[in-house]
């Protein structure tokens, strides 16, 4: 009997492959286990086992590959893992390739790749060799081996590939795969007396041979005081503190003094958090709902509950509860959040309460960081983990409850590549499937969720008042062309906004001021031409950044350096148009330059401190005025924040899209939350050209959210989209537009027959060409009672269609299943 294992590897290949076990690995094979196994042409890839059985007909083995490797002793992988994987690649039409790419951390899945030696005892100066040869012979004396990369580069060729075979063949070289670790744990080195050092004698002779070099004998005193006071040495600190160099530690090992040692350390563990635990007694509002929630997961079929509360309204308090509960149970957490570093408060909160069982799982962390977050979760030392949509892929054992908060957030929604999931929906099917009780929170839910609750798919319960006894703000919407006609504008600010905050910052209150757009000017036009400057790979003007000086693209970051002077006519006529959260900043501080001005966007949050810089900044109040985009929106509670400007409200009402209205509430809604949250009364200011569109109307009016939803919702019906139908995107790709229209037409002839009406395009999006990529697609409208299996099956079998008749397989096709 051999062991066999279909294993899942992290590509787009379809189907999984079969691989036989060496006798010695064979107690290894086990489902959930990494392996090493070569797939295609010399490669070498980290797949996952997904089943193992024993086979013994020969004619089966002898096609069979040998696993090279199996890489864990334990499974990394559960058994509701494989379940959301398979799920996950049938809902989305992936690959579970594609899933398991997904869901772990590049340091999980290590792939070889190609190295280069000199052939052993080769007299190479004796060969008859080309120059490109001889270069990399003369190299290789001084390198043991060489990467792909390093060839390509010496021989400056994109492939040295053909050469690099004929060498081989020819003996001269040695090609090989090599699987590099990527993942390391992190150590730190100490310094250590040795036996010969450690008792009394031993260190006096010591010290009295290192007497004559004092960086030697003050390193070796410091040792031996630390060993005394039983404190350990780091070597870096200690050495930097000393102000020595790292000679001294060489020479007193070589005389035996000392040791070094390599320690394992923590990396999570450095990441410290501010703690702040406060005692709250939930509110009346705030029991009910618990209790309702509390309900709804003991009844028989558990449906996932839906919380509506308003900004401000305590929502978090009652996750907190929940997370209690689940954890006097032994219970594991998941609570999930749009990108993660938006709520650093909400984690503060959460450890606070909860400390060192909890973990965090987003984008900023490294790759190595992350690996060591998914060994604790599987591990069970994090017992309560937040994090952004990936973190549903981690490898929790013992789940009892599922927070998804801000649910109607689409960065929860991965856009590209596949897997397209939705983070929310998976946690309701996982919840679905294993009974996990699941929360979705927000002020603005998705209409998919609230029409879920409303038809009685999910439990609904609601907040309707905010925690503190503080009201909602006051909404002031400006005409900003009423304004201009009466010369009530300084630049984007309207008199009311700039008196409004002027006001806050006499008071020593707080301003957070919000536009959609980074940078400084959205695009630039030439004064003498009308030139625009666009991007050189996609169909969009370029930004103009101010503080570096350049333009970019904010989809593939193409940048272009000249900013003055127009690339069509020459002249020095390039305006800057348009408003940018970088311009606001700008002009902020020429209007108050006594103010405190911080800038919040995805240009000043690169980094992971950069971030938390800026809110605790804020919070300890040494900044009066935030000025940021979305991100300002999302969460973060102030106390003294008692003034919301929108400076441009109409950007977010143009979105050419079927949901656009439904963003806007949501986005005008969570940005005004963020006034007026404590005992200190806020106020919002909207400036818009168009007053009178019915979200500006419905925010001013202070509509609740189920009246707009009501409202809404109406209209989608009528034209049968979501959330009264499901939508399927489908989208081809190609480098030449003519190529895409023509075979796009082509692909239109095999839908239309199956799907008639629901079929929508094909037409260009937004941006018709990206990163070089010339773009269409159509809009499948999918009735909700149609049988879902069947559509996918007829879509994949047309598209297989397809493509045996397709000239060159050149076009691409991409699948979106719910797009947002
Ligand atoms: P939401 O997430 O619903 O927008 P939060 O949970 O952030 O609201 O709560 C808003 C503010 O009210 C926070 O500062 C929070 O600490 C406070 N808060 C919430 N519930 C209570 C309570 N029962 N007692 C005192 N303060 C509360
Ligand atoms: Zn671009």
């Amino acid at each position: 009997m051999t062991v066999l294992a279909k294993i899942i590897l992290p590509l787009a290949v379809k189907s999984n492959f079969t691989y036989r076990a060496r006798p010695n690995q064979e107690a290894f094979v086990v489902p959930g286990a990494r392996v090493l196994v070569n797939f295609g042409k010399r490669k070498i890839y980290t797949g996952i086992i997904k089943e193992s059985w024993e086979e013994s007909r020969e004619e089966v083995l002898k096609h069979l590959k040998y696993i090279e490797e199996v890489v864990d002793e334990a499974p990394v992988l559960s058994k509701q893992q494989f379940q959301l994987f398979e799920w996950t690649s049938y809902y989305y039409l992936c690959t579970e390739g594609e899933v398991m790419k997904a869901a772990l951390p590049a340091g999980m899945k290590t792939e070889s790749s190609l190295r280069i030696s000199m052939s052993p005892d080769l007299n190479w100066e004796a060969l008859d060799l080309g120059d490109k040869e001889f270069v990399l012979m003369e190299a290789l004396e001084h390198k043991p081996t060489m990467g792909f990369r390093e060839v390509a580069e010496l021989w400056q060729v994109a492939n040295p590939n053909p050469r690099l075979n004929v060498m081989a063949e020819r003996g001269w070289i040695r090609l090989y795969q090599e699987v590099e670790e990527r993942y390391r744990p992190k150590t730190k080195t100490f310094l250590r007396l040795t036996d010969l050092t450690s008792h009394e004698k031993g260190m006096q002779d010591a010290l009295e041979t290192v007497a004559k070099y004092p960086a030697q004998e003050s390193l070796l005193m410091r040792i031996i005081s630390d060993f005394f006071q039983k404190a350990p040495t780091p070597k870096t600190e200690t050495l930097k503190e000393l102000g020595i160099s790292g000679s001294a530690v060489n020479s007193l090992e070589k005389k035996g003094f000392l040791v070094q040692e390599e320690v394992q350390v923590d990396r999570l563990a450095l990441y410290g958090y501010d703690q702040k635990a406060v005692n709250i007694t939930l509110n009346p509002e705030q029991q009910r709902v618990l209790g309702e929630i509390r309900a709804a997961h003991k009844e028989k079929v558990s449906r996932p509950v839906l919380l509506h509360g308003i900004t401000g309204s305590g929502k978090t308090h009652i996750y907190i509860e929940l997370i209690r509960e689940a954890l006097e149970k032994g219970q594991q957490v998941l609570y999930l959040l749009p990108e993660i570093t938006l709520t650093k408060q909400i984690v503060d909160r959460i450890k606070s309460e909860f400390g060192s069982q909890v973990g965090v799982y987003h984008s900023k962390f490294n790759d190595a960081e992350r690996v060591e977050i998914w060994h604790k979760v599987n591990k069970q030392e994090y017992k309560v983990l937040i994090g952004v949509r990936s973190a549903m892929f981690l490898p929790f054992h013992h789940l009892g409850l599922i927070v998804v908060d801000e649910e109607h957030d689409t960065s929860f929604k991965q856009f590209d590549p596949a897997p397209r999931y939705h983070a929310r929906d998976l946690a309701v099917y996982l919840g679905h499937k294993n009974k996990i009780p699941v929360v979705l929170g927000s002020a603005t839910p998705s209409f998919e969720s609230y029409q879920n609750a409303l038809q009685g798919k999910y439990a609904l319960t609601e907040l309707f008042t905010r925690a503190i006894d503080a009201e909602l703000p006051d909404i002031r919407v400006v005409d900003v062309r009423a304004e201009r006609k009466t010369k009530q504008m300084e630049g984007v600010f309207s008199k009311q906004l700039k008196e409004a905050i002027e006001l806050r910052l006499q008071r020593k209150e707080q301003v957070i001021l919000f536009q959609n757009r980074r940078g400084y000017a959205p695009y630039l036009v030439c004064q003498n031409c009308g030139f625009v400057p666009e991007c050189v790979n996609c169909d969009i003007n370029l930004t103009y950044h101010k503080q570096v000086d350049h333009l970019r693209c904010h989809y593939c970051g193409y940048t272009e350096y000249e900013t003055q002077k127009c690339p069509s006519c020459h002249h020095f006529a390039l305006k800057k148009m348009g408003i940018g959260t970088e311009k606001i900043e700008e002009d902020i501080k020429a209007m108050f330059p006594d103010a405190e001005v911080g800038r919040m966007d995805y240009d000043t949050t690169r980094s992971k401190m950069a971030f938390q810089e800026i809110i605790n900044r804020f919070e300890r109040r040494k900044l009066d005025i935030l000025v940021g985009t979305q991100m300002v929106s999302k969460g973060l509670d102030f106390e003294h924040v008692t003034l919301v400007g929108v400076i441009m409200a109409d950007n977010v009402l143009s979105f050419p899209d079927f949901r656009a209205y439904e963003y806007a509430f949501q986005l005008l809604t969570q940005v005004s939350g963020r006034a007026g949250r404590s005992k200190k009364p806020g106020e919002v200011f909207v400036q818009t050209y168009n007053p009178q569109n019915t979200v500006v109307k419905a925010i001013q009016e202070r509509k609740s959210y189920g009246d707009f939803f009501q409202a809404e919702v109406l209209e989608r019906q009528q034209l049968a989209y979501p959330p009264s139908s499901r939508m399927l995107r489908i989208e081809t790709r190609h480098r030449e537009r003519e190529q895409v229209e023509k075979e796009t037409l082509r692909l239109e002839g095999l839908l239309r027959p199956k799907f008639g009406q629901a079929l929508l395009g094909p037409d260009y999006p937004l941006i018709a060409r990206m990163r070089n990529q010339y773009r269409m697609q159509f809009l499948l409208k999918i009735d909700k009672r149609m049988a879902a299996a069947q559509l996918r099956q007829q879509l994949q079998e047309i598209i297989e269609q397809y493509y045996r008749k397709a000239p060159h397989k050149s076009l691409r096709i991409v699948l979106d299943v719910d797009p947002v």
